[in-house]
């Protein structure tokens, strides 16, 4: 099973939670973290990294004396990475998706594939935890390529068929996080009962809604705000998995980088019962309605 812990908003406690969901799995587990813009996961695992190797997007290279200007690569390229202005053809490697279109489409051959590093991807362990996160270059605009790099580990044989899969996905609404879950069998939306965390949440299942997965949420913070996130939540039938309570010694053990789970021992039932809710909500397999608003 794929879980992806996602959010509409940052700040909710999605890594949090990805922290002690990983502490308390029953059976064996990679922890991913998919968030490559700001990657926190292994503030909390803290892993032995044993692999950390750069990760590339392929982007075209062109040979000026066989290049006809025919202009067939700008025409396919949807997002403008190659023009030709007057007799000289140029590449902006900054806006190119490696699709590879334009080298499969070029008549003379005059295109190859080069590569761009657009982060690193690190592998490790956390006690019987595999853990695998990827890192963007500072700078770097382009973070689906490297999610992507970072899952064709899970899918290369690398001893990871065998495990159940933790997405620490990125926040917002946007490519980044649609690449982090689309593989996912079941989104946990982590949310908290405020005005905002309601409006992010509803952006967020609206999102992932044509994914046709099952949704459930988690509502962080839960005595504090209003019952507007609970009230959203039976009106669109999203299943309320868990709620984390607002409490000084969860908010201590947050700022000092530990598992929440393993510090605060009276939590292991809250988050063994939320193992439970996913695996009923993965063996259902029930789709949450498609919100029409927000
Ligand atoms: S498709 Fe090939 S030949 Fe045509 S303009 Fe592009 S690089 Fe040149
Ligand atoms: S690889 Fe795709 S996105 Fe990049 S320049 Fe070629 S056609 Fe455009």
């Amino acid at each position: 099973m794929i879980v992806a812990v996602a959010s509409g908003k940052g700040g909710t406690g999605k890594t949090t939670v990805s922290a002690s969901l990983a502490s308390v799995w029953p059976s064996p587990l990679v922890a991913v973290d998919l968030d490559v813009e700001a990657p926190n996961l292994h503030l909390f695992l803290n892993p032995e990294i044993s692999v950390q190797e750069p990760s590339y997007i392929e982007i075209p290279e062109i040979d000026d004396d066989r290049c006809t200007r025919c202009r067939a690569c700008t025409d396919i390229c949807q997002f403008k990475a190659i023009g030709i202005f007057g007799d000289v053809v140029m590449t902006f490697p900054e806006m190119c998706h490696g699709c590879g279109a334009c080298w499969t489409i070029c008549p003379e051959k005059a295109i190859t594939s080069g590569k761009r590093e657009l982060g690193q991807i690190l592998i490790g362990r956390s006690g019987q935890t595999k853990f695998i996160m990827g890192r963007l270059r500072v700078g770097e605009a382009m973070s689906p390529p490297l999610i992507r790099n970072v899952k064709r580990h899970l899918n290369n044989g690398n001893g990871y068929a065998d495990r159940d899969v933790i997405i620490d996905a990125p926040p917002g609404v946007s490519c980044p996080v649609i690449n982090a879950v689309m593989d996912a069998d079941v989104i946990v939306l982590v949310t908290e009962p405020t005005p905002f965390g309601l409006f992010d949440l509803a952006l967020a299942q609206k999102a992932f809604a044509p994914l046709g997965k099952p949704m459930g949420v988690i509502i962080n913070r839960a005595d504090i705000g209003t019952r507007d996130v609970y009230d959203h939540c039976q009106q669109t039938g999203l299943t309320i998995l868990a709620e984390i309570p607002f409490q000084r010694d969860i908010a201590e053990a947050y700022a000092q980088g530990q598992i929440i789970v393993d510090t605060i021992p009276a939590l292991r039932p809250l988050f063994e019962t939320l193992v439970a809710r996913i695996k009923t909500l993965y063996d259902h397999q029930r789709p949450c309605k498609e919100v029409r608003y927000a």
